[in-house]
């Protein structure tokens, strides 16, 4: 397929321009709001065509468009981008205003394109062997699950996360998303309620979250608590699922590579898990996508899926921020 970047992002460098061509798609041009910042990006990506205006992209004959700019814009320009026809990978979080996402899902329907978010952990080989496990009942009946994804942010990207509020800073929009998808995919179930903590740490300016502990209830009685941190360089992320059957611990396996390993512990002790797939999971997540677009199948993470997330990301700033458990009801009848 034939697409353009909305977005002269670091992300977009970094993996998914390199994941696209490996994945066998065109990259025809990137837009930002900067002109000269366009036609140097387009340059040094080897990309021809580049502008400042969104219409202009939009009218190139591309298929898609990847949306990769700061958070508070993703919603106009899907919306944009599906009334000309175009399919949608769309990064996290789906979007900060609830009602605009769930108006980017509605637009995406109506059009006939594909929205999907780019929550590219539950693509990777570990957490599809983990999902198989938990479906096939190895585990028994499953109670808790806790994930860490408390990492360290990188310089580079200590920009609009730690500062621009308007941007939806923090660690809820940028890290809470991807563990709440991830549970969702492998539980196979919704968030009902959550329960969370936070505190503004060295890095963010004041009252901009960057750590977080989360508590969530599934609809299917599982509870699970998720911490997430921009301050803690050396910490290992995990994965653990608890059942009446078995205990699974996944080390490494909230990153962008595909790594990381599984233990299961159970009546006949321990044992590791052999994980053949270790794909490129920002490829997976494109090839899915570009499949979706030819009308097999779905998506790894939907644009409903993505407002799913943005909906518990919602949850977990009001229930910080007003010290108190929010049902997830709430914000979606509202
Ligand atoms: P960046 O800060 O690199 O890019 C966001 C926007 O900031 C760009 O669209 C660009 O605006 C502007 N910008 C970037 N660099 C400069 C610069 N040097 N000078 C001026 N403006 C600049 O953000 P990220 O790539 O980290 O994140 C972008 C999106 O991707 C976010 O929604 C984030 O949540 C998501 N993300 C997803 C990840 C994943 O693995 N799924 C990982 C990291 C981020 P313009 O386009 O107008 O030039």
């Amino acid at each position: 397929m034939k697409w353009a970047l909305i977005g002269a992002s670091d992300i977009a460098s970094t993996r998914v321009i390199p994941a696209l061509r490996l994945a066998g798609q065109e990259v025809l041009g990137v837009m930002s709001s900067n002109a000269e910042r366009a036609e140097h990006y387009a340059a040094s990506h080897d990309l021809l065509g580049h502008s400042d205006q969104l219409d202009e992209l939009l009218s190139w004959p591309i298929d898609a468009v990847y949306i990769s700019t700061t958070n508070e814009l993703h919603a106009s320009q899907a919306i944009a981008a599906a009334a000309s026809g175009k399919h949608i990978l769309c990064e996290k979080p789906l979007s900060i205003d609830l009602a605009q996402g769930a108006q980017m899902v509605a637009q995406a329907k109506a059009h006939g394109v594909v929205l999907g978010t780019n929550h590219h952990i539950r693509a990777s080989g570990v957490h599809e062997k983990i999902r198989e496990i938990v479906g096939g009942g190895e585990l028994g009946d499953i109670y808790l699950a806790r994930v860490n994804h408390a990492v360290g942010l990188s310089e580079r990207l200590r920009g609009w996360r730690l500062s621009g509020e308007a941007q939806g800073a923090g660690v809820v929009w940028d890290i809470v998303v991807h563990n709440v998808d991830t549970l969702r995919a492998d539980l196979r179930s919704d968030v009902v309620e959550v329960t969370a903590l936070s505190a503004t740490g060295e890095l963010a300016r004041s009252g901009i979250e960057d750590l977080t502990n989360c508590t969530f209830r599934f609809a299917n009685g599982v509870i699970a608590t998720t911490c997430e941190s921009y301050l803690v360089p050396f910490s290992r992320t995990s994965l653990e699922i608890h059942g009446s059957l078995g205990s699974l611990v996944a080390m490494d396996v909230m990153r962008q590579d595909p790594i990381g390993d599984i233990t299961i512990t159970n009546a006949t002790g321990r044992h590791d898990v052999v994980v053949d797939d270790r794909e490129n999971l920002y490829v997976k997540t494109i090839r899915r996508f570009e499949q979706a677009c030819y009308g097999i199948g779905e998506p790894f993470s939907t644009g409903a899926d993505g407002l799913a997330a943005a909906t518990c990301a919602t949850g977990v700033l009001i229930s910080a921020r007003e010290r108190r458990t929010v049902a997830l009801s709430e914000l979606t009848s509202a």
